[in-house]
C-alpha cells in the first residue's frame, strides 16, 4: 500500500481513513467474533456512496482484500482480516420512514434495533432476526430470519430495492423492476454482489405484542415438545427454543442461574387474548421456571435475547427435515458434553409465510426448511478452541441424516462444500452467473464466497 495512496485516499473522500496508527483504529476494527484476531491494514469508513467507490477502486490499485463491516456480527469474522482494506459502513446512518407507504429507507450502517425503534413508532416494523445489535445490511443480504418470519416471511421478503456500489464503481438500484437478476441474488447471496449503500423495506404491523421468555426445564420432554407445538401455532406465533445455562435476569430465580433450562423466548404478533392461548401449550409443556410472557411493546424484543460480549466461539448449524428424536437427542447430547465456557443449542422453527414464495424466488433457497437448528461453545481464548470444533463438528455429523442444508448468515468458515450446502445447485449456478456478470475478478470474497461461473444451461 502506497502512503501517497493512503493519502490521496483520505483527500479524496468525505468520510474518514483510518491507518493502523490511528488511536481508533483497533476499537473500530472489533468484532464480536474473536476467534481469529486479525489485523486489517486500512479501515475507510465512507460518508457516502461516491466514498465506496473510491474505497474500491483504491483497494483493487493496491491490490487490497476488501473486507465489508455492519454490524460486525459474522460468526465467520468477514468484517475484518489480515491485511485487508475494512470498508465499515457504520455512517452510513440515513434513516427515514413513510407510515402512510409503509416504507422504510435505512442506511447500510445501521443496526437491526436501530431500524425497529424508527418503525415502532408508527406502530410498524421491519421483519429481522433476535438480535437488535446485528447490521441490517448483513442480515438482509442472507435471508434473515426471525420473531416475525411465520407470519411476513424473511427479511428479504420485504426488501423493495437496495442501492449498492459494485466492483466498477457503480452505484446500481437492485429491485424487482430494476437489475431484478442482482435483485434476486443480493436477497440472500450474502456480501458477493457489491457494497451496499441503502435498503428500501416494505413494512409490517407490529406494535403491542404478547412475547416474552418462558423458562422451562432442561428435559427430554420439554424439548421433544417445542417443535410440534411451534410448527402448529398460528402463523402470528414466532418462538426460539434454546438449551442453556439459565442466564441471569430479573425474572430468574437466583438458584436457577447457571442450571440449564430450555428458554423459549417469542413474540404473537396480533391481540391478547389470541396471544394467551397460542403460548398456552407451551406453558403446559412442564411447570414454567420463570414466565414473562405478556403483552409488551414489539421493540421489546431485543431484551429478550441481547446477545453476550465478543468471544472466540464455534458455530455450527443446520436446516432439518425434520425435529424428530434424532435432532433431539443429537442437541441434548451435544450440550451435555460441550466444551468450553458456554454453550448453547437452539431449535428454531421455521415455515409459515416463509414457505408461501417457490424456492427460486430468492437466493435464499431453503423455504421449505421446516426448522433449523444451531449450537455454539464458547472458549477462553483462541488458543483453546480445538475441542469446541472438533464438538461442533460432531455435532453436525449427528445431524447428517436429518440435514438439508446451511444458512448462509450462520456460516463460519467451514469450507467450500459447506458454502455450497447454503445453495442447492441451481441457486448456485444461477447466483455464480450473477456474480460473473456483477464481480467477475472476485473483489469482493471476503464472505462466504461464490465463485464467478457463467451458469451452464440446465
Ligand atoms: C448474536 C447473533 C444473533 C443472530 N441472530 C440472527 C437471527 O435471528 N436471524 C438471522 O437471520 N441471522 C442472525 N444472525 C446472523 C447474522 O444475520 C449474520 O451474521 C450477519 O451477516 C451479520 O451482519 P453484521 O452486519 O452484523 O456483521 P458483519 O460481520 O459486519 O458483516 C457480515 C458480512 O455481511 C456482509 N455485509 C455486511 N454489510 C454489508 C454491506 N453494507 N454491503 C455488502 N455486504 C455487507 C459482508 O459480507 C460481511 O462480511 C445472528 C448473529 C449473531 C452473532
Amino acid at each position: 500500500m502506497r502512503p501517497a495512496a493512503v493519502a490521496g485516499l483520505a483527500a479524496a473522500i468525505s468520510g474518514d481513513v483510518l491507518a493502523p496508527d490511528h488511536p481508533a483504529f483497533y476499537g473500530t476494527s472489533a468484532v464480536t467474533q474473536l476467534a481469529r484476531p486479525a489485523r486489517p491494514a486500512l479501515i475507510v469508513r465512507p460518508a457516502c456512496a461516491a466514498d465506496v467507490a473510491r474505497a474500491i477502486a483504491f483497494a483493487r490499485e493496491e491490490g487490497l482484500v476488501i473486507a465489508v463491516r455492519g454490524g460486525g456480527h459474522s460468526s465467520a469474522g468477514h468484517g475484518t482480516g489480515d491485511g485487508v482494506m475494512v470498508i465499515d459502513t457504520r455512517d452510513l446512518r440515513h434513516l427515514s420512514v413513510d407510515p402512510t407507504a409503509r416504507r422504510l429507507r435505512a442506511g447500510a450502517g445501521l443496526l437491526a434495533r436501530e431500524v425497529v425503534a424508527a418503525a415502532h413508532e408508527h406502530g410498524l416494523t421491519v421483519p429481522l432476526g433476535d438480535s437488535g445489535s446485528v447490521g441490517v445490511a448483513g442480515i438482509t443480504l442472507g435471508g434473515g430470519f426471525g420473531y416475525l418470519s411465520r407470519q411476513h416471511g424473511l427479511t428479504v421478503d420485504r426488501l423493495v430495492s437496495a442501492d449498492l456500489v459494485t466492483a466498477d464503481g457503480r452505484l446500481v438500484t437492485a429491485s424487482a423492476d430494476s437489475e431484478p437478476d442482482l435483485f434476486w441474488a443480493i436477497r440472500g447471496g450474502g456480501g458477493n454482489f457489491g457494497v451496499v449503500t441503502s435498503l428500501d423495506f416494505d413494512m409490517v404491523e407490529a406494535g403491542t405484542v404478547h412475547g416474552g421468555a418462558l423458562v422451562l426445564p432442561a428435559s427430554r420432554d420439554v424439548l421433544r415438545g417445542v417443535a410440534p407445538l411451534a410448527g402448529a401455532a398460528p402463523r402470528e406465533l414466532g418462538v426460539i427454543a434454546s438449551l442453556m445455562p439459565a442466564p441471569r435476569a430479573p425474572f430468574m430465580p437466583p438458584d436457577a442461574v447457571g442450571r440449564p433450562v430450555v428458554l423459549v423466548v417469542g413474540v404473537y404478533n396480533g391481540d391478547r387474548a389470541a396471544g394467551e392461548a397460542a403460548w398456552a401449550p407451551f406453558r403446559a409443556l412442564a411447570r414454567p421456571i420463570a414466565d414473562t410472557v405478556g403483552p409488551m411493546p414489539y421493540h421489546d424484543v431485543y431484551r429478550l435475547a441481547p446477545g453476550g460480549p465478543p468471544a472466540a466461539s464455534v458455530s455450527r448449524s443446520a436446516f432439518v427435515e425434520v425435529v424428530d428424536d434424532v435432532v433431539v437427542d443429537a442437541l441434548r447430547e451435544a450440550y451435555a458434553s460441550a466444551p468450553g465456557t458456554r454453550a448453547m443449542v437452539q431449535l428454531r422453527v421455521l415455515g409459515g409465510a416463509i414457505g408461501d414464495r417457490p424456492g427460486e424466488a430468492t437466493a435464499y433457497a431453503h423455504r421449505a426448511a421446516p426448522a433449523h437448528v444451531l449450537a455454539t461453545a464458547t472458549a477462553p481464548s483462541p488458543e483453546s478452541l480445538g475441542p469446541c470444533e472438533a464438538w461442533a463438528d460432531d455435532l453436525l455429523g449427528a445431524l447428517r441424516s436429518r440435514s438439508i442444508g446451511a444458512y448462509v448468515n450462520f456460516l463460519e468458515d467451514e469450507g467450500e462444500a459447506r458454502v455450497r450446502e447454503a445453495y442447492p445447485a441451481r441457486t448456485y449456478r444461477r447466483l455464480a452467473a450473477a456474480k460473473a456478470a456483477w464481480d467477475p475478478d472476485n473483489v469482493f470474497r471476503r464472505n462466504h464466497n461464490i465463485r464467478p461461473v457463467v451458469a451452464r444451461a440446465d
